[in-house]
């Protein structure tokens, strides 16, 4: 016995809950046959350059990553017309936040998240035993900005937007950011999390880069773990006006980014072909996905991320669980207060064709017992 206490703000943390692992329920129901759309992985894999970029380092595995990562910032600086002093490399976008978190957040401090989102912005806060002030979505999960500046207090340091926001798929327009940029006082940091930019089509979607070369107090993140197919290895940025960066510095560790993430994630970048080929894919599977909600008499919400939140209603767990046993892994709402939701990530073709029939039989089964009145 020892009585050893761990600090009291960390009694605030909810542990994450991830989806579902494809092998867990391989051994659960003893299925081959699995897909999991659960996580909003790129369906086609990781960009066969980028694999290969890793066999060619395999050799160096003695030596240290660079810590700075120089070869990528010059990459990523020149593709989106940057310095590399705005910018920032790290283990994930999922690191950056906790960096930004430990960089800016006293306990006396608030942060700003419209809800339902991406858990991660809480956790950064919980664990620096700053306050949370949730602010709910408009109505069918658009942003607005005037539910946010009434939110702002002398505490607010950071604001969380997430464009597209995940769960839901919408985003921020761009006229809106600009005002809300314009509008909020300059000593609090928006957290422009464009993780899912790339899956982007609307014409007034912005990923927020614009307003970094404009030197406004923003700070947008980007991920390798989505379009790029990488999210085994880690690997993310975050672009800002330079001191921004540089208070984030402080709290990194020098080998955050491992060599073979570094190597990876600078070929992938190089890869434009897949990159093209992965974005042509889930603009035509998110088309073909609402249609054949809509034939189904299912309610969803218009994605400009490569996933659909689609509402089943009072069965959506009975769905989601029974999903499961069909072997397809998809992300129930309710960790995210959406009982009545499922997440589902856009696949390929091959997967499409297993969910669709799978949620058809289910649908089937349910609405006839429903019918017989045995189930409300
Ligand atoms: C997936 C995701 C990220 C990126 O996560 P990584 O740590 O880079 O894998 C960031 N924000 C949101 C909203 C996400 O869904």
């Amino acid at each position: 016995m020892n009585q050893i206490l761990k600090r009291k703000a960390l009694d605030s943390i909810k542990p994450y809950t991830p989806g579902k692992p494809l092998w867990e329920l391989q051994d659960e129901l003893g299925l081959q046959e699995v897909i999991k759309l659960a996580a909003n992985e790129n369906p086609l894999g990781a960009s066969p350059k980028a694999i290969e970029a890793i066999f060619n380092i395999l050799n160096e595995l003695n030596r240290y990553p660079d810590a700075h990562a120089v070869e990528l910032k010059k990459i990523i600086a020149s593709r989106l017309d940057l310095k590399t002093e705005q910018l920032i490399i790290t283990n994930g976008a999922d690191e950056l936040i906790t960096l930004i978190s430990e960089t800016f957040l006293e306990p006396s401090d608030e942060i700003i998240v419209p809800f339902p989102s991406f858990s991660e912005y809480d956790f950064g806060a919980h664990l620096m035993g700053a306050k949370v002030v949730p602010v709910p979505l408009d109505h069918e999960y658009q942003f607005n900005i005037e539910t946010i500046l009434a939110a702002v207090t002398e505490h607010t340091k950071l604001i969380y937007i997430c464009s597209p926001n995940n769960p839901t798929g919408t985003y921020m327009p761009k006229s809106m950011l600009e005002k809300l940029l314009h509008l909020l006082p300059k000593n609090i940091l928006v957290v422009f999390d464009s993780a899912y930019s790339h899956f982007a089509t609307n014409e007034d979607y912005t990923n927020g880069l614009e307003f970094v070369r404009s030197d406004d107090p923003i700070i947008v993140l980007q991920t390798f773990s989505k379009i790029y197919g990488l999210a085994g290895l880690r690997v993310g940025f975050g672009v800002a006006p330079k001191s921004i960066i540089q208070s984030i510095l402080h709290v990194k560790e020098p080998f955050n980014v491992n060599s073979l993430a570094q190597a990876a994630a600078v070929a992938a970048l190089r890869d434009h072909e897949h990159v093209k080929r992965s974005r042509q894919l889930n603009t035509e599977g998110r088309v073909q996905l609402y249609k054949v909600l809509s034939v189904l008499g299912l309610e969803y919400t218009e994605s400009m991320g490569n996933f659909i939140l689609v509402k089943f209603g009072v069965h959506a767990n009975d769905v989601y669980q029974q999903l499961l046993t069909h072997g397809v892994i998809v992300r129930y709402g309710d960790i995210w207060g959406l009982p009545e939701h499922i997440r589902i990530s856009i696949g390929t073709q091959e997967e499409f064709t297993i969910l669709i029939e799978a949620i058809s039989s289910i649908l089937l089964k349910l609405r006839s017992v429903n019918f017989k009145g045995d189930v409300k």
